[in-house]
């Protein structure tokens, strides 16, 4: 079973090796600070007790508060958790953010639930968790199977316990209570960002053509950026549950639409397409938006994108990297997908000093520190030539987390 500690683990060899750091360092590193594990119970609307377990991996704080997203899906486990959360310190250090790594996870289907448990779940959560949780402590946000409603169940039941009142604790909440304005697209925005000044440094041949895996907040977010953009021209989209291809082109706008109206992409006027044949087809460009270890041993020879921008978190292993090494660029997911995090430490920020910015002002902050990430790995690269963009962002990323750390050379 594909277990993402594993390939974080070596994923980050490399780049602890290049910095010159023993293997013991590596070791260390993946042990985090502090993981909370409970179990937790709601009464159902039949009467019925659910029980399920909670996690929270407070990795580093070496720049901050723990920061990282609450994910709700059946599959999480412990070594996602932490896996997820070492990604976080990671992508924090990378742009640069006043923010520590950290991830939580509850083990359940948040569609098998009503609303009415969904809620008590997220309370409940926060009850198990409120030790730990702070605006200078630990500051969740939404991930996988979590909304801006259920931060704002959270940040409610947060008030509640401890009288906090500044709304920082939680990020990625709705606007009417002490969210950000540019939050729900800055993953997505940040994420394009990226893919613009790659596709202008190289010069690319427009129209690129574009899959995208994973119609959610990001995947979805992404979608509707691509309207209106001539660079690049959509072929293939797909949900868990369902896909359309059109070699011609898809409307993004419409695709968007018909998503937020009908909850799927069935019923859109285009060939269907499996989620496993949608990694393989000949794009320029694909999107992995969805869940970890999409792309593997198992697929990676057969990948054709000449692109892979990392949108998920961890979507391809490291044996597939090595596979994909030399025929396709991956922009990785520290770097693509870090826009979420950055507008969600300008939200905390904001809930701090009690101030609302504009969108414009939000998104014009987040293209700055997007560019500056990508200048510090272009940087690094002089000394680091044979580097990949994933191995660059990490070294970047683990000089400032470990600069008290003694490397050998
Ligand atoms: P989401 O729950 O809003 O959407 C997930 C999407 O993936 C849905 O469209 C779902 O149908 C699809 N999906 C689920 N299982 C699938 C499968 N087996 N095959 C194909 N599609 C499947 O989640 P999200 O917030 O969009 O997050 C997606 C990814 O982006 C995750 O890896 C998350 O960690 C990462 N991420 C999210 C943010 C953020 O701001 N939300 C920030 C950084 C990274």
């Amino acid at each position: 079973m594909f277990n993402p500690l594993d390939s974080v683990r070596i994923q980050l060899s490399s780049a602890f090796n290049q910095l010159g750091y023993p293997e013991s360092a590596l070791e260390q590193f993946l042990i985090p600070d502090n993981l909370e594990e409970h179990q937790i119970s709601i009464t159902k609307d039949n009467g019925e007790t659910f029980t399920t377990t909670a996690y929270r991996s407070e990795h580093r704080n070496t720049l901050g508060p723990y920061k990282g997203g609450i994910r709700f899906h059946q599959d999480v486990h412990k070594d996602e958790v932490i896996a997820l959360s070492i990604w976080m310190s990671l992508k924090n250090a990378l742009v640069n953010i006043p923010m520590g790594g950290g991830k939580g996870g509850v083990v359940v289907d948040p569609k098998s639930l009503t609303k009415t448990e969904l809620e008590q779940l997220s309370r409940e959560f926060v009850r198990k968790m409120v030790n730990i949780l702070g605006p200078h402590k630990d500051v969740p946000a939404p991930d996988v199977g979590t909304t801006p409603e259920i931060m704002s169940w959270m940040v409610d039941e947060f008030e509640k316990l401890t009288g906090d009142t500044t709304k920082a604790t939680f990020t990625g909440k709705p606007l009417d209570n002490g969210g950000s304005l540019g939050r729900n697209i800055a993953t997505s925005y940040g994420g394009k960002v990226v893919l613009d000044a790659w596709v202008k440094l190289h010069n690319l041949e427009t129209p690129l053509t574009v899959a995208v895996q994973g119609m959610g907040n990001v995947g979805g977010g992404f979608v509707q950026l691509l309207a209106n953009d001539p660079k690049y021209k959509l072929v293939a989209v797909t949900d868990s549950s369902s896909g359309i291809y059109n070699p011609d082109g898809l409307d993004p706008q419409a695709v968007f639409d018909h998503k937020q109206n009908s909850g799927n992409l069935s019923g859109f006027n285009a060939d269907p397409i499996t989620n496993p044949d949608l990694l393989l087809l000949a794009v320029d460009i694909l999107v992995p938006s969805a869940l970890e270890g999409v792309i593997n041993a198992d697929n990676a020879n057969q990948v054709q994108a000449k692109i892979i921008l990392e949108l998920a978190n961890g979507p391809t292993t490291a044996q597939a990297d090595d596979i994909l090494h030399g025929k396709t660029i991956v922009i990785p997911d520290i770097l693509a997908n870090a826009g979420g995090v950055a507008v969600s430490s300008f939200e905390w920020e904001q809930n701090l000093k009690n101030e609302n910015w504009t969108e414009a002002d939000v998104l014009s902050r987040l293209t700055t520190t997007m560019q500056s990430a990508m200048t510090d790995i272009a940087n690094l690269k002089e000394q680091h030539p044979q580097a990949t963009l994933r191995q660059l962002a990490q070294m970047v990323a683990l000089t400032r987390l470990l600069k008290d750390v003694p490397a050998s050379r």
